[in-house]
């Protein structure tokens, strides 16, 4: 029988490392629990690498590297460096290269983790199976010229080896001697890594796949309140993809985003600075922009699709949905300039117009059943 498997694209070292950490995450520490189970050194150590690891991808490895979102000062930089190691996702000069394609190329051939190619690829299979095409590699060239970038990047599998299993099990022995170490090693070491892992794919797979897209429907990029949960903010993934350089993900002041929230204490207490931030009335006029578009897509449904009988249950909607798309044409030409000539709006304006734009919803939500039926089915 022919095997689908192409053997010769398995990327061999990539693929045992991280098969093997899903083996030993999913069985060793399940029975290591179930036999020692866990007292509060465990919890604390796996905490500690977890907010170590997990925040040096965020704010080091995404925000900070990748897209110069603030200014860091060496510590920062360092200890992002160090802990990114130990999150074990290759080199931060890797990593942001491969990142700033995905930017550059999204749901493109040149996008590493490119979602049209199933949500499988996008997840782990991108790492499991080489890519048929070298990738550019030219996009990184001003984190070269930084010593301690290209001093993590010659030796970030021995860092992450001592910072991301040796010193857990270290510290376990330490603590309680031989068990305690066993335990360290396998929850604040492999199943702490094999977590973070994910949490960093789940952006890659699940927020292309899964959520809203309130400022562009352009690429697959998707906000998800849900996974912001457990990957330290990032899960406001369509916001950061039409603004990558601003430092935050999630901007209200509901959302959960402790990356953010780490680096204004960074700011306050002086190791940040040059903090990067798209403006409100930017962010606006991309939701109004997006709101726009999505009314006209269903005008233009009602127009093209619908038959003589049915346009005319739909002809009172009809001409509201083209009233609202009206006014918005106006707001947004108004907005735009506001935007070109870098006007500051009042937060009264600024909360009148956003209004507008709830109401859209609103009115799209409300809108009676069966005519959303029509236009779905159209
Ligand atoms: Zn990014
Ligand atoms: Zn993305």
């Amino acid at each position: 029988m022919k095997s689908n498997i192409s053997f010769d694209k398995i990327n061999w070292t990539t693929s045992s490392f991280l098969i093997a950490s899903a083996i030993i995450s999913l069985t060793a520490v399940p029975v290591y629990l179930w036999h020692f189970g866990l007292d509060w050194f465990q919890v604390t150590l796996f905490l500690f690498f977890f907010i170590s690891t997990g925040l040096s991808i965020t704010l080091g490895y995404h925000r900070l590297f990748a897209h110069l979102s603030f200014k860091a000062t060496w510590p920062v930089k360092l200890y992002t460096l160090i802990f990114g190691a130990a999150a074990f996702q290759e080199s931060a000069l890797e990593w942001v290269s491969d990142h700033r394609n995905h930017h550059k190329h999204v749901d493109h051939d040149y996008d590493p983790y490119n979602i049209n190619k199933g949500f499988f690829h996008a997840h782990v299979g991108w790492l499991l199976f080489r890519i048929q095409y070298e990738l550019p590699t030219n996009n990184v060239d001003d984190l070269k010229n930084d010593p301690l970038v290209m001093w993590q990047h010659r030796w970030w599998l021995l860092i992450g080896t001592v910072f991301g299993y040796i010193l857990p099990t270290f510290l376990g022995y330490l603590y309680g001697g031989g068990q305690a170490a066993l335990g360290a090693f396998l929850i604040a070491g492999v199943g702490r890594e094999f977590f973070v892992q994910h949490m960093t794919f789940l952006i890659n797979s699940f927020c292309h796949y899964f959520g809203n897209r309130p400022y562009s429907s352009k690429c697959s990029a998707r906000d998800s309140s849900f996974i912001a949960l457990f990957t330290f903010g990032e899960g406001y993934h369509n916001f950061h993809h039409e603004f990558q350089q601003d430092y935050r993900n999630g901007i209200k002041y509901w959302h959960f985003d402790p990356t953010k929230w780490t680096i204004w204490f960074l700011g306050k207490i002086g190791l940040v600075s040059n903090m990067r931030r798209a403006s409100r009335e930017k962010i606006l006029l991309a939701e109004l922009g997006e709101m726009k578009n999505i009314i006209d897509n269903k005008i233009e449904i009602c127009q093209v699709h619908l038959t003589d009988s049915t346009r005319q249950i739909m002809q009172q909607s009809l001409v509201y949905l083209q009233d609202i798309s009206l006014k918005m044409s106006l707001r947004y030409k108004e907005l735009h300039n506001v935007v070109e000539q870098r006007i500051e709006l009042s937060r009264e304006t600024l909360s009148e117009w956003r209004q507008e734009i709830k109401e859209a919803k609103v009115y799209l939500k409300t809108l009676p059943q069966t005519e959303m039926n029509l236009l779905t089915s159209a």
